[in-house]
Order: C-alpha cells, then sequence, then structure tokens
C-alpha cells in the first residue's frame, strides 16, 4: 500500500469535502438509477494487488457518488431529517482516526467521562428532570429494545434472564396505532410476541386516547394477563402526533406499568422553551429516548436514551466475563453495562464540537427557523383551494395532499397523489415521501436540513403547484 496517505491525499480530501457540501444544491438530491447500476459495475472479486488512492477515489466519483441520495441537500424533505454539520464531520475525523473501542471505562477513560458529561448538557438542554441519567445507543430502535428488556427484567425480579419464559404470566405492551415499526421489532426480540402488543386507536389528531388505553389494559388484567409496557409518542413518524404524556404517565402508574417516550425525531424541539409544553408529563416516564442523530445537526448514530432506573438498565445487561473486570468498575461508568452492544464507538465527542461550536442559542436558531418555515408552510397549504392539509404542525413536519375540488373519490386522489410524488422526486430537485393515514396517501415534507432556507421550501412548494397543475392539465 501507498505510505503517507493522509498527508499526500487529506488535503485533497478536505477540498473535496467542502467542495460537495457548498456544491450540494446542484446535484440531484435523489440519483436516477436503476436496481443493479450499481453492482454491476464493481468486480466480483477482490483486488490481489494494492491499488492506489487516485484509483479507488475516482471510482467513488464517477460509481458511488452517481448512485447516492443526498440526505444532507437542503431539499431532502424525505422521511425524517438525518442531518450533519461542519463540528460534526470534523469530530467523526477525529474519532475514526483514533478508533477507540469505547466499551469500559478503562478501555478510553476520557470517552467515557465525556458521554457522561454530555448527557447531562443535553438533558439540560431538553429540560428533562435530573431523575433522569442518559446513556448514548446506536439508534432508538436499541435504546426501546433496552427499556422494554429493562422493564422485563425488573417486573420479574431478573428471573427471564435466568429462567427463560417457562412459568411466567403473558405480558402486553401498549402504543398506539402510529407508533414507530421499531416497537413491534421489540416486541419481537424480547420474546413478549407480536399477538400480545396492543394499538390503541388515535383521534383525530393521531394521538393517543387515553380511554382506550386504560380500556385495554383493563381487560388484559381481567384476562389474567400481565400489562408491562407502554409506549408514548412524542411526536409520531407518520405526522409527528404528540401523544399525552401525562394522561399516559398516570396510568401507567396508577397500573404500575414501565413508560417509555418515543420522542426520536421530535425531542430536538424540546431545545425551544417555545416547545416545551409538548413534553409536559415527562416526570412521569422511567425512560426517554430522541436522537442527536436525525435533527440536532450530528451524524448518525447517535441516540440519546434517558432512564430514572439505571441500576435496574445494568442489572438487566451486566454480564462480566474476567477479562473485562477492574479495579474502578465501582467508581466509573462502564457503559457496555448500558446497553445491548459491547464494543462502542466514541459518539460523545460529536455532541461535544456540535453543542460548543453551535452554542444552545445556534441550535435553537436552526431549530426555530424550520418550525417557522414548517407553519408558513402550512399556511399556503391552507389558503390553496386544490390542497388539503392533514394533519396539526407542532413542529417541522407538514403532512397534506392535492385535493382538487371536483375530485371526491379516495381512490382517485390516492392515484394522483402517488403520481404527483413520483413526478416530484423524478426531477431531482427535492425529495419528498408519503405516509397512509385511515386509507389516504399524503405526502410528507419534514424541513429539517441543516442548511435549508426559506428559497428551498419556497422553491419546493412552487415546484409542488406547478407539477400539480400539470397532472391535473394532462389528466
Ligand atoms: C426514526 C424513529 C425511530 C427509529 O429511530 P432509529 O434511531 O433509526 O432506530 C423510532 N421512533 C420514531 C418516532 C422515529 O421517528
Amino acid at each position: 500500500m501507498e505510505s503517507n496517505l493522509i498527508s499526500t491525499h487529506g488535503e485533497e480530501l478536505l477540498q473535496w469535502m467542502d467542495q460537495y457540501l457548498k456544491g450540494i444544491r446542484d446535484l440531484p438530491v435523489v440519483p436516477k438509477v436503476q436496481p443493479g447500476e450499481i453492482l454491476s459495475q464493481l468486480p466480483p472479486s477482490p483486488p490481489d494487488q494494492a491499488e492506489s488512492f487516485q484509483t479507488v477515489f475516482r471510482d467513488f466519483e464517477s460509481i458511488i457518488l452517481p448512485g447516492m441520495t443526498h440526505w444532507q441537500h437542503p431539499s431532502f424533505f424525505g422521511y425524517f431529517s438525518g442531518n450533519n454539520s461542519e463540528p460534526s464531520i470534523l469530530a467523526e475525523m477525529l474519532t475514526a482516526t483514533m478508533g477507540a473501542q469505547c466499551m469500559i471505562w478503562l478501555t478510553s477513560p476520557a470517552a467515557e467521562e465525556l458521554e457522561t458529561r454530555m448527557m447531562e448538557w443535553l438533558r439540560e438542554l431538553i429540560g428533562l428532570p435530573t431523575s433522569f441519567t442518559g446513556v448514548i445507543q446506536d439508534t432508538a430502535s436499541s435504546a426501546t429494545l433496552c427499556a422494554l428488556l429493562t422493564a422485563r427484567e425488573k417486573a420479574t425480579g431478573y428471573a427471564i434472564n435466568e429462567r427463560g419464559y417457562a412459568g411466567m404470566p403473558l405480558f402486553t405492551v401498549y402504543c398506539s396505532e402510529q407508533a414507530h415499526s421499531s416497537v413491534d421489532k421489540a416486541v419481537r426480540i424480547a420474546g413478549i410476541g407480536s399477538q400480545n402488543l396492543r394499538k390503541i386507536p388515535v383521534d383525530e389528531e393521531f394521538a393517543l386516547i387515553p380511554e382506550a388505553l386504560e380500556k385495554a389494559i383493563l381487560a388484559d388484567k381481567e384476562s389474567g394477563l400481565h400489562p408491562l409496557f407502554i409506549v408514548g409518542a412524542m411526536g409520531t413518524t407518520g405526522t409527528t402526533a404528540m401523544d399525552p404524556l401525562r394522561a399516559i404517565g398516570e396510568i401507567a402508574q396508577k397500573h404500575r406499568l414501565w413508560f417509555h417516550i418515543d420522542a426520536a425525531y421530535a425531542g430536538t424541539a424540546l431545545l425551544l422553551p417555545e416547545c416545551r409544553y409538548l413534553a409536559e408529563g415527562v416526570a412521569l416516564a422511567d425512560s426517554f429516548v430522541f436522537n442527536p442523530h436525525k435533527w440536532m445537526f450530528t451524524n448518525f448514530d447517535c441516540s440519546a436514551y434517558y432512564v430514572k432506573d439505571t441500576q435496574a438498565l445494568r442489572q438487566t445487561f451486566s454480564i462480566t466475563p474476567e477479562y473485562l473486570r477492574t479495579r474502578e468498575d465501582e467508581r466509573v461508568n462502564n457503559y457496555r453495562d448500558w446497553g445491548i452492544q459491547l464494543g462502542r464507538r466514541f459518539r460523545a465527542l460529536k455532541l461535544w464540537f456540535v453543542i460548543r461550536m453551535f452554542g444552545a442559542d445556534g441550535l435553537r436558531d436552526k431549530i426555530r427557523l424550520h418550525n417557522q418555515l414548517a407553519a408558513a408552510l402550512a399556511e399556503d397549504i391552507d389558503l390553496h383551494v386544490d390542497f388539503e392539509r392533514v394533519a396539526p404542525v407542532p413542529i417541522n413536519t407538514v403532512c397534506f395532499r392535492l385535493k382538487p375540488l371536483g375530485i371526491t373519490e379516495e381512490a382517485t386522489l390516492n392515484a394522483l397523489n402517488e403520481k404527483l410524488l413520483q413526478a416530484l422526486n423524478a426531477t431531482g430537485k427535492l425529495f419528498i415521501t408519503h405516509t397512509v393515514l385511515q386509507g389516504r396517501y399524503i405526502l410528507r415534507m419534514v424541513i429539517g436540513q441543516t442548511e435549508v432556507q426559506k428559497e428551498d421550501v419556497t422553491a419546493a412548494w412552487n415546484l409542488i403547484q406547478k407539477t400539480s397543475q400539470q397532472l391535473l392539465t394532462s389528466n
């Protein structure tokens, strides 16, 4: 292999990174490639001889880049954003350079202690009570699984970890019809069984109906089942619906269920004092998760998991083989005991860079702008006779559909909106995704990109109107 790769090519690479981000508006947000098109350009077997950086990089530019979806494009309005920022990118370069495994204190004392402090900073930034203690997980999916397993073990005196489910009651889990699929997955992995997951109906704003929750819990109790765990969503994936957390928390306490809050996306909004009302009742929760890797300018992966009973969390996950025992175990946090993975990336470093280099005010300014842009778009949609907004916009996600006067047939509207989505995304000028709500095909626009500006949203809205007109006149 060539030597001195970093000193020879590092500067060139940094230039490339800078140009990529500066010129990203000129790239199509989603590539025009067919399935298998990239694969067919990759040799079926690895090279025997070392190849130069130049060669590999040329292929990166000619084969890989044209097949990338540009998630950092300001007109990426799909799914939920997974935004990054320059402080985060630079920190990730340092993390990669040091290549440390951060499983226990001894394997990198600074990583462990920085993680502890960053979780305290984040807790303060989003206004969580100090009764919560944080740890960084890879994803919200893992955090929710950790919460469920901890709830299961705590409720059974840690017996299922030891003996399995033999002789145990049947446990039930609750979430709304709009909850994220990671809840379904956790229920399967934890051995609860999908049949024992109760999807509670939602109101017209897609928020869980607490009376229906309590009814379901009582019915399960009556049938001799053991209600165990309830997930409340602070911002569902479909529409950022806000479940009534206080009401859910009170029901959870009354019936002794573990209450987990999934704020994977919307948690970032809690940096804004004006959004704190969305978390009303959070103090009643046993655990809470939000993803700085979605909307807080921090590269994937970085999921902040907060839990009150850290003793129960550790007792659920701690297995200490002899070779990992250290003299400091009593005095430090060994984060491998706080979740599923043993090996852990140094993820606190990018948070440290992001929080310090934006400052709390800088973070708030961007998040607030996103919410304002979404509110303005919602207003434009409400004023347009051919469009219908279908859900409240508490933060930065707008759900709507094309619904011209005179077309009332739902199937026709669904087909029309699906066509509109395809036509819009085919332009390469923006990317939006859809959801289905009560049988209706809905477009979602998430305004959460690090560099998104008013002009980008205006251009998107103009393109949506123009493309809709073309569709309607060609019909
Ligand atoms: C994105 C999302 C998740 C899953 O997040 P991962 O970190 O990708 O596992 C869970 N819940 C909600 C509400 C989400 O929006």
